[in-house]
């Protein structure tokens, strides 16, 4: 293995930099060269570094995570456990049962064994008995709008995980998202021209109308490094795609950046240290004013919610279809 040091010079690197072990994996942004277990406690570091940079988790705080069952949200509760609790900070895991039939089962499975094991109280709220229908009974009426499934489903998704995080009383609530998902969001509003809402990418952004503070402690991790964390934790995690999943401009932003790291390694990083500074320039502006819903109090930007907006569509498609 071949190695620079600052002054230039080549060097071969043959064990784990850190503890002399068998080397597993070279970060190519930093000629890192790491064996599993420096790796897997160096992805534990990374994360409380962030949490710590960016307030994320502070003394005092009720922390929920959100567990969807797939390899990063099972990755971020063991990461948080080991980091935070339950001794320290109480945790709760909270999974979402969108109602897809023979995919969602799988995760919720994984989600439930991982929380047992490591000690910590699992939640699971489902679209059907928070919104009165699941998923697959609001199909008809989503393949009639334009709205992607996984936009439309994230609405939905959101306001669950919120709900629960309320109703366990937490402080703050994490989700999985790592560098590549925040990095493509920011790629993607700015293609939608949708520059206003930037500053809701603030990591330091908090919603006063809301009561738990939402955090992101991958999102300066790596997605690859993610999925490598997980694997060398023996993780179990859903194998099954959603049979809705259609990302559409997303995928190609992903591609695109996948392949631009490829023959530039660190890009990726690049970027989200200018999307933070573009960020911090817009933090405090986060699009129109918020007024509150007329059918559910929630923040809207319209007098009427996302979610009640779509779920009065999806009621009156049912009800037309009766
Ligand atoms: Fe929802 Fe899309 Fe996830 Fe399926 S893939 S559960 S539609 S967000
Ligand atoms: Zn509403």
């Amino acid at each position: 293995m071949r190695l620079y040091t600052d002054h230039g010079f080549l060097i071969h690197v043959t064990s784990c930099a850190s503890c002399g072990g068998t080397p597993f994996y070279t970060r190519r942004y930093s000629g890192e060269v790491l064996c599993s277990s420096c790796f897997r406690e160096s992805i534990v570091e990374k994360t409380r570094r962030t949490v710590s940079r960016h307030h994320m988790i502070v003394p005092g705080d009720r922390l929920a995570v959100a567990v969807s069952g797939g390899k990063d949200s099972l990755s971020l509760l063991r990461v948080l456990t080991s980091l935070y609790g339950p001794r320290n900070i109480p945790i709760t895991a909270i999974s979402v049962d969108e109602g897809v039939a023979g995919y969602r089962d799988e995760a919720l499975g994984h989600a439930r064994s991982v929380a047992s094991e490591l000690g910590v109280d699992h939640v699971v709220v489902s679209y059907k008995e928070m919104f009165g229908f699941s998923l697959d009974e609001a199909l008809d009426w989503k393949e009639e709008r334009d709205t992607s499934s996984c936009s439309f489903c994230g609405v939905f998704r959101r306001r669950a995980i919120d709900e629960a995080a309320v109703k366990s009383n937490a402080t703050v609530v994490a989700t999985a998202h790592n560098l590549d998902d925040y990095v493509q969001t920011f790629m993607m509003n700015l293609m939608h021209g949708d520059v206003a809402r930037l500053g809701w990418l603030d990591p330091s952004y908090s919603d006063e109308s809301f009561p738990v503070r939402r955090v992101k402690p991958f999102m300066e991790i790596y997605e690859e490094e993610v999925a490598l964390f997980a694997y060398e934790s023996r993780l179990p995690f859903q194998s099954v795609s959603c049979p809705y999943m259609h990302e559409g401009l997303r995928s190609e932003v992903r591609d695109y950046l996948n392949a631009m790291e490829a023959s530039h390694p660190g890009i990726k990083n690049v970027l989200l240290r200018s999307s933070l500074d573009v960020i911090a320039r817009y933090s405090g502006s986060h699009g129109k004013s918020s007024v509150p819903c007329a059918e559910c109090g929630k923040p809207s930007s319209s007098g009427l919610c996302s979610v009640c907006r779509m779920k009065a569509a999806v009621e009156g498609h049912v009800k037309s279809r009766a």
